[in-house]
């Protein structure tokens, strides 16, 4: 495919806000999104993802401040499907259509032409249901569907909403390949995910909000190193002994099998020492870093509406 060479790429907020009556659902938000990478929109459920990409779509209008994709707002741009590809919600078509004619719509409205109907099925894998209708389909295939229909316009600029959910694990396999692929193509690629791990190996840039505010927009090895909450694994056969010692210190304790402590918020010569003072016999004091998952809770835990009960903290 040829190169984009198109200027409508970026796509900018700046201190973009949104309320709903007493909600506010975005604050002060500002972050841009470049040509050639996924870019990882993260954030637990209700930190405003879903908000802010519709603004940029111009779907909802911000209370104040901008959200603008190549320097405009959504509604100035020429082009439609063929500037901006969007997948927002993949339940959201009509049950009746079929896939084709459900794509061919589009196309015809936004002047594209036809044979990228059949190139875009092809593409997300449904050419064999091309002309089966939508309301039979699962919602994984709705969701190959709505990307199929961001991608009809050859657009330089793609975003979706949360395109996992539903996809079975060779589907999500499949896009993590595809996002790749459109980014190394370089578009912009801006892809919302309420879960670290589906983007751990997909995006290379992220943006992570939390209640409606920016936590952090910067490279994913930069986010990692953000975790400071260093976990060390110590392996003991006088576990008994050595957990109260920990938890009275302040530390965080989670026991795993044969002897296996996870150990929180105490550094590895801090639990050596108490070891000694406990006459605990160590088998094993590793100290791990942080992952990006730990990271991400570490940084979002504050935000989150609802957390796991049962938390050893
Ligand atoms: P996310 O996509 O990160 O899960 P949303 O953008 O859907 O978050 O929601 C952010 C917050 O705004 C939530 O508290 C949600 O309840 C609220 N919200 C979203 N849309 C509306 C709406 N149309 N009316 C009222 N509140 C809304």
């Amino acid at each position: 495919m040829v190169p984009h060479r198109s200027l409508v790429r970026m796509i900018e907020a700046n201190e973009l806000t949104k309320r709903y009556g007493r909600t506010t659902a975005v604050r002060g938000l500002s972050f841009t999104v470049r040509p050639g990478h996924v870019t990882g929109f993260l954030g637990p459920n209700g930190a405003g993802k879903s908000t802010t990409l519709r603004m940029i779509l111009g779907l909802n209008r911000p209370t104040s401040g901008t959200a603008l994709v190549g320097g405009r707002p959504f509604g100035a741009l020429p082009r439609g499907l063929r500037d901006v590809g969007a997948l927002l919600d993949a339940r959201d078509v009509h049950h009746g259509y079929t896939a084709r004619a459900h794509l061919s719509v589009l196309a015809r409205s936004n002047t594209i032409p036809r044979r990228r109907v059949g190139e875009v099925l092809e593409e997300v894998g449904l050419a064999q249901a091309a002309t089966r209708r939508i309301g039979g389909f699962s919602l994984g295939m709705k969701q190959r569907l709505g990307i199929a229909a961001a991608l009809l316009g050859d657009p330089p600029v793609l975003v979706f909403d949360e395109p996992v959910n539903g996809l079975d694990p060779e589907g999500v396999l499949w896009l993590r390949t595809l996002l790749r692929r459109l980014a190394a193509e370089g578009r912009t690629v801006f892809v919302s995910s309420h879960l670290m791990s589906e983007m751990e190996s997909t995006a290379e840039q992220l943006v992570v909000i939390g209640r409606g505010e920016l936590i952090a927009a910067e490279s994913l090895t930069a986010f990692a190193a953000r975790g400071t909450r260093r976990r060390v694994a110590v392996r003991t056969p006088d576990a008994d002994a050595l957990a109260p010692a920990l938890l009275a210190a302040g530390a965080s304790v989670e026991a795993g099998t044969d002897g296996l402590l996870t150990v929180t918020g105490l550094p590895a010569t801090r639990i050596g020492e108490l070891a000694s003072h406990t006459r605990a016999v160590l088998h094993e004091l590793i100290p791990r870093s942080s992952s990006l998952e730990e990271a991400f809770m570490e940084l979002t835990a504050d935000s989150v509406e609802y957390t796991t009960a049962g938390d050893v903290r």
